[in-house]
């Protein structure tokens, strides 16, 4: 049993204001849900959307993508960032549609085991595509658990036992409330208690929040990770694949080489898509996305 003095506000609050997002209907099929999971994880909303109706138009179950090479998958994910999420769906679906008859599992152990799924991803596939009772603790439901529990504006860099914890002793009895508190907490995240700017006097827990009722103490914890990306090994990469992306024929040196200026890290970005399997050296000195 949890005892959650959270969600009858926040569910409250999630049935007026949730963002009707298509992964979220009824009708969405859990291949969509899992698609959307792997595309948001380091993308926001409104990049996501137009990608994931474009992917699902194109392969709406993984039997169609697992029939696709791999580089496919990447030449789709254009520019949502974090490439390897492509391959690794790709591997998904070839899995689901060798060992699964084309369906994705229910179960969370099975889930689990599945190429590029970690314990977030089988947790929100399992609790929102077949309304299992699953703690969801990503950066959204992290961030408002900190506040609102434990008094602090920014939660510790990597996941903690304490964290998991705690997010176990909230989650409803009922699996159906639980799978959707879990959605609930995480758009209160999104829209109102947001990384920098929370918005507490639109807040349905402002009352309770722990954070809010000390006077949202600063944080004094270590330097959090900037958003840089210029002139990062990132930039480059980006820069390099969208040159393959673009070419439905396998591309000349030269032609990646003209998208940046320093060979040295130019080189190393290369030889880092080709260690992640994003890019195929071809024998003939050519460069291709992965068949
Ligand atoms: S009161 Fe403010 S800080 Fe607390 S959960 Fe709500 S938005 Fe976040």
């Amino acid at each position: 049993m949890s005892d959650n003095p959270y969600s009858t506000p926040i569910l409250a609050w999630y049935e007026t204001n949730a963002r009707d997002l298509p992964w979220r209907r009824p009708d969405a099929s859990p291949w969509s849900i899992l698609v959307s999971e792997i595309m948001l994880q380091q993308t926001p909303v409104v990049r996501v959307l137009p990608a994931w109706e474009a992917w699902m138009e194109r392969w709406p179950t993984p039997a169609h993508l697992a029939k696709e090479p791999s580089g496919e998958a990447v030449r789709m994910w254009n520019r949502l960032g974090y490439p390897r999420r492509a391959l690794r769906l790709h591997a998904c679906a070839v899995a689901i549609t060798e060992e699964y008859d084309g369906e994705v599992p229910d179960d969370h152990t099975t889930l689990l085991s599945l190429p590029g799924i970690g314990a977030y991803t089988a947790a929100a596939v399992a609790s929102f595509a077949y309304g299992q009772r699953h703690a969801i603790l990503d950066t959204n439901v992290r961030r408002v658990l900190a506040r609102a529990e434990t008094g602090i504006e920014y939660p510790p860099k990597t996941q903690t036992k304490v964290e998991t914890a705690l997010a176990e002793s909230l989650l409803p009895a009922l699996p159906s409330v639980a799978a959707r508190w879990g959605v609930a907490v995480m758009e209160l995240g999104a829209l109102v208690c947001t990384a920098r700017a929370p918005r507490c006097a639109d807040c349905p827990i402002a009352g309770q929040c722990a954070w809010r009722l000390a006077g949202r103490p600063a944080y004094d914890g270590p330097p959090r990770r900037g958003q840089t990306y210029a002139g990062t090994d990132r930039q480059v990469r980006g820069k390099l694949l969208a040159v393959l992306r673009d070419s439905m024929e396998p591309v000349a040196k030269p032609a990646l080489d003209a998208v940046w200026d320093d060979h040295v890290q130019r080189e190393r970005a290369l030889d880092a898509l080709i260690d992640d399997g994003l890019v195929d050296p071809l024998d003939d000195g050519r460069f291709a996305l992965p068949g």
